[in-house]
C-alpha cells in the first residue's frame, strides 16, 4: 500500500474511533484532509462547530481565513495536508482536555510519519506545545516560538505561528498572522 492509501485507511479508523468521550458528542470525527505525501502539513487544535458538521478540517470562519493565508503565499489547500491535534469536536469549543489529547495525539503522529513533510506547521499555542511536547522541545510561549524555525535532528522543520482564528477574537493581530505566513514562505522558499 502507498501512503496515500495508508492514509485513507488510517482516516477510516479515526473517523470510528472512540478512544475518548468526545466520541459521544462528536457529530463527525476529523481526520484531516489533503496531500499525502506533502511538503507541509498544518495543525490546529480541535475541529468546530462546522468541521464537525461537515467532517472536514478548517471550513468554518478560522477556514476561510486559513484559505486568505495560503493564497497570499500562493500555496493551494490540495498541495498540503491539513488537521487538527485533536480530531473530534469539544462540546462548546471548549479547551480540549489531557486524556482527550493523549489519545488523539498517536494519530496525528502517525499522519505526520505517512505525510513526511520538510515542514510542520502548528498554528496556535495549543498545537505547538503539543507538538514540542512530543519532539521533547521546551515550550515557553506561542510570542517565543512563533516564526523561530526549530530545526529537528531528521532535518524536518517545525515553524510555528499563530492561529488564523486569533484575528475573530483580536482582529488588531491582522499583520502579525500574515507576517507569520511571510516568514513561512521564506523558510519554505529557502529549502
Ligand atoms: N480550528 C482548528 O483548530 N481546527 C479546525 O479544524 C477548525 C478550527
Amino acid at each position: 500500500m502507498d501512503q496515500g492509501e495508508l492514509m485513507r485507511k488510517l482516516s477510516g479508523e479515526i473517523m470510528e474511533c472512540r478512544g475518548c468521550p468526545l466520541h459521544v458528542s462528536r457529530n463527525h470525527a476529523v481526520p484531516g484532509e489533503g496531500a499525502t505525501p506533502a511538503r507541509l502539513i498544518f495543525i490546529g487544535e480541535a475541529p468546530g462547530k462546522r468541521e464537525d458538521e461537515l467532517g472536514r478540517p478548517f471550513v468554518g470562519r478560522a477556514g476561510s481565513i486559513l484559505d486568505d493565508l495560503l493564497e497570499s503565499i500562493n500555496i493551494d489547500r490540495s498541495e498540503v495536508f491539513i488537521t487538527s491535534v485533536v480530531k473530534c469536536r469539544p462540546p462548546g469549543n471548549r479547551d480540549p482536555k489531557k486524556d482527550e489529547i493523549s489519545a488523539c495525539m498517536p494519530y496525528l503522529v502517525r499522519q505526520i510519519d505517512l505525510i513526511s513533510p520538510q515542514i510542520i506547521v502548528p498554528m496556535g499555542r495549543f498545537a505547538t506545545s503539543s507538538i514540542f511536547g512530543h519532539f521533547d522541545l521546551i515550550f515557553e510561549s506561542l510570542g517565543k516560538a512563533r516564526r523561530h524555525p526549530v530545526i529537528l535532528e531528521n532535518k524536518k522543520i517545525i515553524f510555528p505561528v499563530y492561529h488564523p482564528a486569533v484575528i475573530t477574537h483580536n482582529p488588531g493581530k491582522r499583520k502579525d498572522l500574515e507576517g507569520d505566513f511571510m516568514e513561512l514562505k521564506k523558510t519554505i522558499d529557502s529549502l
